[in-house]
């Protein structure tokens, strides 16, 4: 296939501004699918993406348009459109020319909007600007297309207009593409190389990795080598997705596809690693993609004990259709063998843990998040600790500083005080207000990334009515007041629930943790102490009095297949329960250090 004919694009947006819909109707209005095939966000097949409504991977599709008598080859990545998963677009990107960037013109630029868009012109692409929704009543094309202007320098003219819902427009969408995104410029005679932009693990083919070709052709039964990785492979099929997974023979510069290579070690395959032909192959790999820093921490640990090397195959796979989190073994006192791993943000640790649980069928117990603390001790070293476990004792903390974020918020202009209380509660410095319009505005504010990750986003929502968004960049560490408090129950220190908190919070925090956790333990036959400490000196504590919990004492004998029931109930239950000295305390209890409310 010719390159000229070739178009690579991205579709980029704020969350539910129709990415997913808008791919759909390409697809539709290409033929890629009938509409008797035809299902809304067709491109969103993981379950956790369907339930949630949001897009969590980004996926590739070949299609097929002609125009003027021409047959072209268009290849879109829709992404996903949430600030946890900027890696994913940012992947996505470097695999394209040009990127759509897609705006409801009922809501007007996000924060998500602005990040991509600067995203996609960092990355050289020709943008082709499109407000979507203009079928719905509040639709305000004409004031949107002003704030497009206003934020992002894009003239208003450029700007299409399309319902991504009932089609509308859509024509010109594949229209502006062809015209305005550049074909791809490899060369077909070079030396192979293909860009490895993502992968996952299949029981049967092993590895299976998706590549954008940028020069040479890669064939079937082509010896091939990882240019990072240093293996060498054979290629056993290679396909495209339409949007099934098509086999092909071969795929040249610019095409976008599978390869099956009989890859069965996962360490093999490295994402922006480059693929290139065993014998003569080029000496130059592409340049790879900057390595997510994960921002999130927290501990993962096997409910039960003996589940420690299915956990570790578990999180191995899924880093191979996920590499932007990390994990390394961690060992707890309290819970034994585990993993503490690294995110981007909360939202990302929650689709992972759920997609670890339900791929690999683990149940998991899971530590406070907390961020990764810069300790510079009295002896002048620096230390960067993502564990709270492992922060040294007061005595021997000469700085302990913490990583800061820079928030910009765009919010209605009246909701510019709410906002501002929200961040100085949370330790934030005020920077600046700008005016994208008369009734909205960006506010930015440095705020500690740890006073972010909970719940900023939510409490942002509901002080908003909805209507606000964030989007955050981390600018370094800050030396803070800040503490490691410990919790002990019966006595003994559970590591796992030590926390970092803010001096003047320390009190306060530790008597809510005290108080929750005496909430969340269950009664023993034995009292038990619950204390939270800083250093030796205990600032708060409860006790939960000697008595064994029944839960069948509610039944008053009667129904049997109910009592068997709550019975069973209470086992389930216990799946989550760990074992502290002759304490059981639960994944509630554990999780229950986080809320801060
Ligand atoms: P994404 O998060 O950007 O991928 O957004 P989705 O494609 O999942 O769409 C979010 C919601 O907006 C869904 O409920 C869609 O049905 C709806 N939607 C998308 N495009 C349009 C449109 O052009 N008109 C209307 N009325 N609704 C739309
Ligand atoms: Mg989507």
């Amino acid at each position: 296939f010719d390159p000229k004919y070739i178009r690579n694009f991205s579709i980029v947006a704020h969350i539910d501004h129709g990415k997913s819909t808008l791919a759909d109707q390409l697809l539709l209005q290409s033929g890629a699918i009938s509409q008797r095939e035809f299902r809304e966000q067709l491109l969103d097949d993981m379950d956790l993406e369907r339930e949630r409504g949001i897009t969590i991977k980004a996926r590739a599709v070949a299609i097929n348009y002609d125009l003027d008598g021409r047959t072209y080859e268009l290849n879109l990545i829709d992404t996903p459109g949430h600030v946890d998963f900027h890696y994913e677009v940012s992947r996505s990107l470097a695999a394209c020319e040009g990127a759509i960037l897609l705006v409801d013109a009922t809501q007007g630029v996000q924060a998500q909007t602005v990040a991509n868009a600067y995203l996609a012109i960092g990355n050289d692409l020709s943008i082709v600007p499109v407000l979507n929704k203009i079928d719905m009543q509040a639709a305000r094309p004409e004031e949107i297309k002003e704030e497009i202007m206003h934020t992002l320098g894009i003239d208003p003219d450029d700007v299409l207009a399309v319902s991504a819902k009932t089609g509308l427009g859509v024509p010109d969408v594949f229209r502006a593409i062809i015209d305005r995104v550049p074909p791809p410029a490899g060369d077909p005679k070079g030396p192979l190389r293909a860009m490895i932009f993502d992968s996952k693990f299949d029981d049967y083919q092993g590895v299976v990795t998706y590549v954008r070709v940028v020069d040479g052709v890669l064939k079937v039964g082509q010896k091939i080598r990882m240019m990072a990785g240093g293996t060498e492979h054979e290629v056993i099929a290679l396909g495209r997705f339409r949007p099934r997974e098509v086999p092909c023979d071969e795929l040249g510069v610019g095409q976008v596809g599978y390869v099956v290579a009989n890859i069965k070690k996962l360490s093999d395959v490295r994402i922006g690693d480059t693929i290139t032909q065993a014998l003569g192959g080029a000496s130059e790999a592409l340049p790879g993609y900057q390595e997510p820093v994960p921002v999130v921490f927290c501990g993962l640990f096997p409910a039960s004990h003996n589940q420690f090397d299915d956990l570790r195959t578990a999180l191995q796979k899924l880093a191979l259709n996920d590499s932007s989190f990390s994990f390394e073994p961690e060992t707890s006192d309290a819970l034994g063998f585990g993993f503490r791993c690294g995110f981007l943000g909360m939202l990302h640790m929650e689709i992972v843990q759920q997609r670890l649980e339900r791929e690999s069928n683990l149940a998991l117990v899971q530590t406070a998040p907390n961020v990764t603390y810069e300790i510079l001790t009295k002896q002048g070293e620096t230390l960067h600790i993502s564990n709270p476990t492992r922060i040294p004792d007061a005595g021997e903390v000469e700085e302990f500083r913490e990583p800061i974020a820079k928030v910009n918020f765009i919010i209605p202009s009246d909701c510019i005080g709410v906002i501002m209380q929200l961040c100085e509660d949370r330790r934030g410095v005020y920077i600046k207000t700008e005016y994208l319009s008369t009734t909205r505005a960006i506010l930015t504010y440095e705020l500690p990334l740890a006073e972010m990750i909970y719940d900023l986003y939510d409490k942002l929502k509901s002080a908003t009515r909805g209507y606000g968004t964030m989007d955050y960049e981390l600018l370094g560490y800050r030396a803070g007041e800040l503490c490691r408090l410990d919790i002990l129950v019966a006595g003994q220190k559970v590591d796992a629930l030590s926390v970092v908190v803010h001096r003047a919070h320390a009190d306060r925090r530790g008597r809510k943790l005290v108080r929750k956790l005496k909430g969340e333990i269950d009664r023993h036959q034995f009292e038990v102490a619950i204390q939270a400490a800083i250093g030796s000196r205990v600032i708060a504590r409860e006790s939960i009095s000697a008595l064994r919990k029944n839960v069948t004492a509610k039944c008053y004998g009667g129904d049997i297949s109910r009592k068997r029931k709550l019975l069973e109930k209470q086992k389930e239950g216990k799946k989550r329960m760990k074992q502290v000295g002759n304490v059981e305390i639960s994944q509630e209890a554990f999780l229950s250090v986080l809320d801060d409310a």
